[in-house]
C-alpha cells in the first residue's frame, strides 16, 4: 500500500504581492519502508513541498491531495499530522530558549501517546534511551539540558533533528536539506542516525531532500526524483 500519495498538488506562498504559485501539478508517491531522494535548484519548491506535507501555514493548496494511507492530509493541523506520523526535519531548526532539549522530547512523546490512546513512557527509560540515541549521533548529553537547539552550531542543530526523528518514531520522515552545512562525518553521522531508526522501524517511509551524492550514496534511496520549477520532471534509481 502507498504511505504517502501527492497527486497534482499546486500550492502558493502567499506574498506581499499576493498569491505567488510555486507548486504546479506535483505527483509523488512512496511505500511504507522506502527511501525516497528530492533534489533540484534553489527556489524549485522542494521546502515548500515539505512544508505544506507537514501542514506549515502561510501556503495556499490550489488544487490536488494529498494521502496519508487512508488519511487526507490537508485538512487536518500540523499537530494532527504528526499524531498520524508526519515528521519534518526542518532545513533551518529554531532555538526555543527557555525550553529544554529533554523536556521538550518528553512534551512531544506524551502528547504523541495521549492522542493515540498509548501509555506515557516512563520518565526514567525515556531519559535513558534519549541519552543513548543522542551519544550514537556524537551529540554531548549536555546538550539535552539546553534550550531546544540553544546555541547550537549548524551540525549540531542537524543532528538534534534527527535524534527527534528517533525518539518520535515517524511512519513519514521529511528531511528537508537536514545534510546542508555539514563535514563528510556529520554527515556519516546523520545518515547512520536515519539507517539505525530505519532498522528498528523497517516499515519508515522516508522523504530525503538533498543537493549532495554523498548522501545518495549513504542512504542509497529507492527512488531519486527531480524537481524544477515545483513540478517533478523526472524520476529514477541510484
Ligand atoms: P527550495 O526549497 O527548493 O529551495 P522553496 O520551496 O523554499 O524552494 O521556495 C520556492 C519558491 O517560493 C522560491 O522562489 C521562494 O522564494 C518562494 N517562497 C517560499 N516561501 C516564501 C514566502 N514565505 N514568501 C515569499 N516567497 C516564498
Ligand atoms: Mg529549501
Amino acid at each position: 500500500m502507498n504511505l504517502l500519495d501527492v497527486s497534482n498538488l499546486h500550492a502558493s506562498v502567499e506574498t506581499d504581492d499576493g498569491p505567488q504559485p510555486i507548486l504546479k501539478g506535483l505527483n509523488l508517491t512512496v511505500k511504507a519502508g522506502e527511501v525516497h531522494a528530492i533534489m533540484g535548484p534553489n527556489g524549485s519548491g522542494k521546502s515548500t513541498l515539505a512544508n505544506i506535507l507537514s501542514g506549515r501555514p502561510g501556503y495556499t493548496v490550489d488544487g490536488g491531495e494529498v494521502m496519508l494511507g487512508d488519511n487526507n492530509l490537508l485538512n487536518l493541523e500540523p499537530f494532527e499530522r504528526a499524531q498520524m506520523g508526519i515528521f519534518l526535519a526542518f532545513q533551518y531548526p529554531l532555538e526555543i530558549p527557555g525550553v529544554s532539549n529533554m523536556e521538550f522530547l518528553k512534551a512531544s512523546i506524551d502528547s504523541l501517546a495521549r492522542a493515540r490512546g498509548e501509555e506515557q513512557p516512563n520518565t526514567a527509560n525515556f531519559m535513558r534511551t534519549v541519552r543513548e540515541l543522542a551519544g550514537s549521533l556524537d551529540l554531548d548529553p549536555a546538550f539535552l539540558k539546553r534550550g531546544v537547539n540553544e546555541g547550537f552550531s549548524g551540525g549540531e542543530k542537524k543532528r538534534n533533528e534527527i535524534l527527534q526523528m528517533a525518539i518520535l518514531e515517524p511512519e513519514m520522515a521529511i528531511l528537508d536539506e537536514t545534510d546542508s552545512g555539514l563535514d563528510i562525518d556529520a554527515l556519516r553521522v546523520v545518515a547512520r542516525g536515519v539507517r539505525e531508526v530505519r532498522e528498528d522501524r523497517p516499515e519508515m517511509g522516508a522523504l530525503v531532500i538533498t543537493h549532495y551524492q554523498r548522501l545518495l550514496d549513504e542512504l542509497q534511496p529507492d527512488k531519486v526524483h527531480i524537481i524544477v520549477d515545483g513540478t517533478i520532471i523526472e524520476s529514477g534509481g541510484m
